[in-house]
């Protein structure tokens, strides 16, 4: 119990020792484990965030020089020019579409706004560790549903799972971190099976690596289906993570009651330039996730061809299920300069990087065997 013990001189106390408490879902939550950062000996592999390994592109780079100097007004609130772009992107009215400071932030706007203490949110585990937190955050009550052994989300089950105090699925495909595409299919049959009062959150940050056979189709998703909300966000394909841009997708009255949960102006300018200029270069972003992609082939079929059973990989990282050995692989990676991302006595996933680092782990991983 955070109580402070009379004459106590507070710098001589810990945190929790103040009188001022915490809300004790706060207090109970794990912390957001970052991915390792690199070191500054420019050898290191950074793989543990799942970022993209290419530089800006020069036109973005330009675009965010020239911006530079109207940083001290406050950015468009609404992020107006970036969310016509993106309604036009997704051939929807711009009323349908809202931006935030990373997806991660929309999400938890999207909680704000539909889930009040006590309600359920159904979603995968093990899926993006954001979840159980911002579910918790908003004093909802996360309900789990384990991942197939092949890392894949059980729609069924899931189904299974809400109830009358379920406001919101989150469906998160490709699955973080262990790789597999939520199939157009079975979206289908989870979105029938679940009353139209449920938010669906289809959150597919990696959408732009999958290589399915039977692919989302979020546009028919959307158009058949009011009660799913799209996110997406500029902070992988895109390679626009340091600036902390995503952005929802919906029906207009789906997707007003998280714009006004949203942080006032919580896209920052250079951000809202940047993303602007990365949609006027698609096709060279495009060019750029086809290699990650071949890349991603490349590092599954080595790690299989070592022994490794890899889950279908969709996204632009792969995960090895090294359970009890993770602690100390995750170590001999970090030795061997190599910063991946290790779930305690689960696995470790690893980020698809430049070819020379994806050479690295495939060294590495086999020293594993
Ligand atoms: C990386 C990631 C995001 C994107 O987060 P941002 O806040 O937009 O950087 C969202 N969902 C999942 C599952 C992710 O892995």
């Amino acid at each position: 119990m955070p109580r402070r013990r009379a004459g106590a001189r507070w710098h001589a106390e810990p945190v929790t020792s103040t009188p001022v408490a915490a809300r004790d879902a706060v207090q109970q939550l794990p912390a957001y484990v970052p991915g390792a950062r690199a070191g500054t000996d420019g050898r290191t592999h950074k793989l543990s965030s799942n970022e993209n390994p290419y530089p800006p592109l020069a036109s973005v780079q330009r675009a965010i020089e020239a911006a530079a100097g109207d940083v001290n007004r406050y950015p468009d609130m609404f992020a107006t020019d970036l969310t016509h772009a993106l309604g036009a992107k997704h051939g929807v009215d711009p009323s349908g579409v809202v931006a935030g400071n990373g997806s991660v932030a929309v999400l938890g706007h999207a909680l704000q706004a539909y889930c009040d203490a006590g309600d359920e949110v159904v979603y995968a585990w093990r899926s993006f560790e954001a979840y159980p937190i911002l579910v918790r955050l908003q004093g909802a009550v996360p309900v789990e549903v384990p991942v197939t052994p092949e890392g894949r989300h059980d729609l069924p089950a899931m189904a299974a799972a809400v109830t009358e105090r379920t406001r919101v699925v989150l469906v998160c495909s490709p699955n973080n971190p262990t790789g597999p595409a939520v199939r157009h299919g079975e979206l289908v049959e989870l979105l029938a099976a679940v009353p139209e009062r449920v938010l669906v959150v289809l959150d597919e940050a990696y959408t732009e690596f999958v290589r399915d056979a039977d692919p989302i189709d979020s546009a028919r998703i959307l158009a058949d289906h009011p009660n799913v909300l799209l996110l997406r966000t500029f902070s992988k394909a895109y390679g626009l993570a340091g600036l902390r841009v995503g952005y929802a997708v919906g029906h207009p009255d789906v997707v007003r009651p998280v714009r006004t949960a949203s942080t006032p102006f919580g896209v920052n300018h250079l951000a809202q330039v940047a993303a602007l200029a990365s949609l006027d270069a698609e096709a060279e972003l495009r060019a750029r996730v086809d290699s990650v992609v071949e890349e991603r082939r490349r590092l599954v079929a080595g790690l299989r061809a070592q022994g490794w059973s890899v889950p279908d990989s969709q996204g632009n990282f792969v995960w090895l299920a090294t359970g009890e050995r993770t602690v100390d692989l995750a170590a001999d990676a970090v030795r061997n300069g190599v910063l991946v991302r290790p779930f305690l006595g689960e696995g470790i996933r690893i980020s698809v990087g430049s070819p020379e680092a994806n050479d690295a782990v495939l060294a590495l991983a086999a020293t594993w065997r």
